[in-house]
């Protein structure tokens, strides 16, 4: 299984008024073809801002280096040009908020259509006809009915289902779902994993579902990446990761699911401006010892896993 993305010693710091904060350091990371990889990490730990670099949508005061290579082509050395190409056709992005996503004024129907019209030159019937396909596959009962209608006429997670047609209509090689679930109950996330999994069957995209929630994690993905304060701490098949964890932060996360006793991690993640020294995770770890105040560990490999912390050196 080739690799369709690679993400390699990825740093992303933003200057801001109170100092620079060091959202993401020196994180590496492949996305295979046809592969579901699920980034997970407390809010605020830089999985967003992946996310946003992928897509070359990160504000100016921000200052990236390393790089993204995307069929063997540096997305952060592409001009706007090529960079405009990959995001309307190749790489699609879902944010998290349909409501500011889709437009109010327009009919679902016309905003599936919108870029088959212009990208594939398809004329207007077609392109309508092709939304409604795309509508049922996501799982619309009648789907005539719902391109006709408006996003205020559909339900919160109907419209996030709206935005999953969207992200499939030009067929692209990678959909980036940036905390789909966040803000839903229950039920709705539970809809939600199923759309998932719909639109992986319908669609021979590679996904990186971006989530702090382990169970989505768990549903979906075939690896997962753990981070915490902008470091990679450990990336695993996701079945090895949830029967044995290696990294202490990810033994820790996975305390807090209900099934394993809801014990909520102890602590709050450092601050991205004032960095502790040595590895980010030692003022929660219980197995810290003083080489861990002093350098950061290296990310090495342990039987095709990755582990970021000094118990494996
Ligand atoms: Fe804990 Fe040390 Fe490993 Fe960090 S490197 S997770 S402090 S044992």
């Amino acid at each position: 299984m080739g690799s369709i993305l690679e993400i390699r010693e990825l740093s992303i710091v933003f200057s801001t008024v109170i100092g620079n904060v060091y959202a993401v350091n020196k994180s590496s990371f492949n996305l295979n073809n046809n592969e579901t990889l699920a980034l997970v990490g407390e809010t605020g730990c830089g999985k967003s801002v992946i996310a946003n670099s992928i897509m070359r949508l990160l504000p100016q005061n921000a200052k990236v280096s390393g790089k993204i290579m995307y069929k063997g082509q540096d997305i952060l050395k592409m001009s706007e040009k090529e960079i405009e190409k990959i995001r309307q056709q190749e790489i699609s992005i879902v944010f998290q908020n349909p409501s500011m996503s889709l437009n109010p004024l327009q009919k679902i129907g016309d905003q599936i259509s919108e870029p088959l019209l212009i990208h594939k030159k398809m004329n207007k019937k077609d392109a309508f006809n092709k939304s409604i396909d795309l509508l049922r596959t996501m799982g619309f009962q009648n789907p005539s009915k719902t391109a006709k209608m408006y996003p205020h006429q559909l339900s919160g997670g109907m419209n996030q289902r709206v935005l999953l047609a969207i992200s499939m209509t030009l067929n692209p090689s990678i959909i980036i779902a940036d905390e789909p679930t966040k803000g839903l109950d229950n039920i709705l996330i539970t809809d939600m994993i199923e759309e998932f999994k719909t639109l992986k069957r319908a669609n021979e995209s590679s996904l990186l579902i971006i989530t702090h929630d382990l169970s989505v994690a768990r549903e979906l993905s075939d690896r997962i990446a753990i981070m915490y304060s902008g470091d990679i701490l450990e990336i695993s098949e996701t079945e090895s990761f949830f029967n044995n964890p290696l990294h202490p932060y990810s033994k820790i996360l996975l305390d807090s699911l209900p099934e394993r006793g809801f014990n909520p991690p102890k602590g709050t993640s450092p601050s991205m401006v004032n960095i502790p020294k040595g590895c980010k995770f030692h003022p929660r770890c219980p197995y810290v010892k003083k080489e861990c105040t002093e350098k950061v560990p290296s990310i090495t490999s342990h039987n095709g896993r990755q582990v970021r912390c000094y118990l494996f050196l």
